[in-house]
């Protein structure tokens, strides 16, 4: 009796036991299978326009780079990708295209074309990269450029990038001021505009939204007061922010830094120094110049930084939108 008793025990515990591993072991592969199918953006490159070293820059802050101590950075850039469609996009060409779509390709595993390269402006670091989609290039055919209406007549208007257009080497796709572009059932991206310094195009900033995650990425903007958005309420209704670090604070190029107004990282620091931890470390800095101090490992302002709360972009780094 006793030892039927005992049996059916262990029997009723072992079943138990087996059911609750059983839905673990299916939670998990359930919860794997989930994150490898989410979207997800990778940054392509971190630097200001003129990358990192910057030509003719004779001093400090890119003298190790010349000398191969430290790596070079390429030009700021992201790509978005939905593991479900296998479609990637980036965001911004850089004068490093070559280099950037490389690394997308070996990232994703995935030598497919370009699903579409969405523009925030026509400053060299970030449109002039179109050239290798060319004719003596790529020969990309008919690859979709989403531009603002500026951005759009000035590429049309303008060689070498009209001849893209007459070529058919890009598709260009008109997009709209705070009009959502749906790139499939899972993905929708909004543009909206910031100032900037607009001799040939807007400027804009990409809100990426998925089922569960909105990104925010604004790699040129003038000073935060003159933008019609509260920067702190943007922080705190998104889920991951990368913003303007080209510089770290005044003082740092010798030319007057009145011409070329990005907000100084130690200006958005103070700004947002208020929120609490968990909203400090949704701010990523990307965009920095060869003279930030942010781009040296070891300098005493990146340290400072990090502590604060906030973080600075690395290339190869994956922002999960899960
Ligand atoms: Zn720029
Ligand atoms: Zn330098
Ligand atoms: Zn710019």
């Amino acid at each position: 009796m006793c030892i039927y008793f005992e049996f059916t025990l262990t029997l009723s515990f072992n079943i138990f036991t087996m059911k609750k591993l059983t839905t673990i072991l299916l939670l998990t592969i359930f919860w794997s299978f989930t994150n490898a199918q989410s979207p997800y953006v990778l940054v392509l490159g971190v630097a200001q326009d003129g990358g990192y070293p910057q030509v003719g820059c004779k001093k400090v802050c890119c003298q190790a780079v010349w000398e191969h101590k430290v790596p070079k950075q390429t030009v700021s850039c992201i790509a978005l990708i939905d593991p479900i469609s296998q479609e990637k996009w980036v965001f911004d060409a850089t004068p490093d295209f070559t280099e950037q779509i490389h690394l997308l390709n070996k990232t994703t595993q995935n030598e497919g074309n370009i699903s579409g390269i969405f523009l925030t402006h026509a400053h060299i670091g970030h449109y002039t990269g179109l050239i290798y989609l060319g004719r003596e290039t790529m020969g990309a055919k008919n690859t979709k450029v989403f531009a603002m209406p500026k951005m759009k007549t000035f590429l049309e208007n303008n060689g070498p990038w009209s001849q893209l257009v007459s070529l058919q080497n890009i598709d260009i796709q008109a997009i709209e001021e705070d009009k959502p572009v749906v790139l499939n059932e899972r993905i929708k991206v909004i543009p909206f505009r910031v100032p900037h310094r607009d001799e040939f195009s807007e400027t804009v900033g990409y809100k990426i939204i998925t089922p569960n995650k909105t990104l925010i990425f604004i790699p040129d903007i003038d000073k935060w007061q003159k933008w019609n958005q509260s920067l702190v309420d943007v922080v705190k209704a998104n889920d991951i922010l990368l913003l303007d670090g080209t510089f770290y604070q005044d003082g740092e190029i010798a030319r007057p830094m009145s011409e070329v107004p990005h907000p100084f990282i130690s200006e958005t620091m103070d700004l947002l120094k208020d929120l609490p931890l968990a909203q400090k470390r949704k701010v990523h800095f990307i965009h920095l110049n060869h003279t930030n101090p942010i781009l040296q490992s070891k300098s005493k302002e990146r340290k400072s930084l990090i502590k604060s709360g906030f973080r600075v972009v690395t290339v190869g780094e994956r922002f999960e939108m899960r």
